[in-house]
């Protein structure tokens, strides 16, 4: 990824996690200016639709209708993501070089071997980045917050974030997945059996923006409490 300073590093298990879970928040905050790097931990070699080297294609073209500074990859093997010191100390070095404010990482509640692996191995890189005598380049830093993506039905919601302007681009991003999201029945099915991505996402989008009073939004969990200084300053809008 490179010696890069970056507001915001999103970190996943698959190239397409990203676009589907906070791709409108990703959208949303590169139209503000602000620079977000992607790290995809594996290259999804062991998905049913397409080779690793198509997807590499396709998250390069996502990436771009996103308006991200820089995505990598860190080629651990799909399915097969485990949570050990090594792979902690990776993305690790991936923050110290790219020291975020802020990371996003998968909710810490997962179907997904691969997505709970990547929660945990996530907070934990987080924190050993910012740690003095670690054997690893560079200064230490540690990102000021973690958020985690709570797009799937049990998780827990914090705050949702509006992307209604985005929403059509966020759509475009994951339709850049061609290889697995080509239009045909099949292979728009295979996110979650007998469940068109597209429909998923939207359905999904629409719930979440009518709790909140808009048309789509993107839910997102903290896990600690919100400390404010001035409650009528705080920056939420009512409906
Ligand atoms: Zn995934």
């Amino acid at each position: 990824m490179g010696d890069i300073k970056l507001d915001v590093l999103a970190i996943a298990a698959h190239r397409d996690d990203i676009e589907i879970t906070c791709g409108g928040t990703i959208i949303k905050l590169t139209d503000k200016g602000k620079r977000i790097g992607i790290l995809d931990l594996t290259e999804g070699e062991m998905g049913t639709k397409g080779t690793a080297e198509e997807r590499g294609a396709e998250a390069k073209e996502a990436a771009k209708i996103m308006g991200v500074t820089c995505r990598a990859n860190l080629r651990l093997p799909d399915a097969a993501v485990e949570v050990n010191q090594e792979n902690k100390l990776k993305i690790a070095q991936v923050i110290k070089d790219t020291r975020p404010d802020m990371v996003i990482l998968p909710y810490w509640v997962q179907r997904h071997p691969d997505h709970l692996s990547t929660s945990l191995l996530g907070y934990d890189a987080c924190f050993l980045a910012g740690l003095k005598k670690l054997d690893l380049e560079g200064e230490p830093h540690r990102p000021r917050k973690i958020i985690y993506t709570s797009s799937f039905r049990d998780s827990q919601h914090s705050f949702f974030v509006d992307v209604t302007e985005q929403f059509e681009r966020k759509l475009k991003a994951v339709a850049a997945y061609k290889s697995q999201f080509d239009g045909t029945p099949s292979s728009r099915e295979i996110y979650r059996p007998g469940v068109d991505i597209f429909e998923y996402m939207t359905i999904t989008a629409r719930h979440y923006g009518h709790k909140v009073g808009v048309k789509y939004a993107e839910a997102f969990a903290i896990k600690e409490s919100i400390l404010i200084d001035d409650p009528c300053e705080m920056p939420v809008r009512s409906i």
